[in-house]
């Protein structure tokens, strides 16, 4: 089931992806369960917003090898954790704003595990009753800033630099899947979640671990190697098999 949030009638509301309409549902499905309302509307009509408000954005650092690698790093011991600003958030056909502080913005196509029960102290093997859906962001990142700053609030936080879309897919395998990046039409990144250094589970264990979970709470699960920097006019997709493109352009 793809879950999306969008406006209705100046209101945020959720709907789930029937083709090409939304069925739009009664309150918040994270909270409330899957219940219809009895209004249908083109998906086509509506803008998309991100598809989870979350109460933090957790994401973890050089979680692929070859990522790792490309910057210079060691894969980590255990998850890298950080986090990015709340404000950062973005929908799917937004606009990433480039900020003057820097000259190198990068993409980072990831996937994004929606978590959908409270979740402090738990094991790997109680990860999946933890899991609400997935979805895909774009980890923005002010690589100059990133490396200048030495830790990394302000490069993965600058306003826009979180899209996140276009909507929650329910059922996904996360095991396998394919990720991918394109930069007006190039491929930028290509690998599979397979080659994860720590997975799903191991992550969001570990991250219950230090801090708890809380329903619409987003894990950015890392980025591929193949990150690019992305200029002003650029059309940056963001493709996840099985899930969808999240689409941003770049001012
Ligand atoms: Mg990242």
């Amino acid at each position: 089931m793809r879950i999306a949030r969008f406006w209705l009638n100046d209101e945020a509301r959720f709907g789930m992806v029937d083709g090409p309409e939304l069925r739009v549902l009664e309150g918040n499905p994270l909270i409330d369960g899957i219940q219809f309302a009895h209004d249908r509307i083109a998906l086509k009509d509506v803008a998309l917003l991100p598809p989870v408000t979350p109460g933090k954005i957790v994401c973890i650092g050089k979680n692929y090898a070859e990522h790792a690698a490309e910057i210079g790093e060691a894969v980590p011991d255990e998850p890298l954790m950080f986090l990015k600003a709340n404000s950062s958030l973005n929908r799917h056909g937004g606009a990433i704003v480039l900020p003057p502080q820097s000259t190198q913005v990068d993409l980072e196509c990831e996937l994004v595990v929606v978590i959908g029960a409270t979740a402090k102290n738990i094991e790997p093997d109680e990860v999946a009753d933890h899991i609400f859906g997935f979805t895909i962001a774009n980890d923005v990142t002010a690589r100059d800033l990133q490396f200048e700053d030495g830790q990394w609030a302000r490069s993965k936080s600058f306003d826009t630099f979180c899209p996140l879309g276009p909507w929650i897919e329910t059922d996904f395998d996360w095991e396998s899947a394919q990720l991918s990046s394109r930069i007006n039409g190039e491929s930028a990144q290509s690998s599979y979640t397979s080659e994860m250094v720590f997975d799903v589970p191991t992550i969001v264990s570990h991250v219950s671990k230090n801090m708890t979970l809380y329903p619409g709470d987003v894990i950015l699960t890392g980025s591929p190697a193949g990150i690019a920097t992305i200029v002003s006019g650029d059309l940056v997709e963001c493709e996840i098999e099985g899930i969808g493109t999240l689409i941003s352009h770049v001012e």
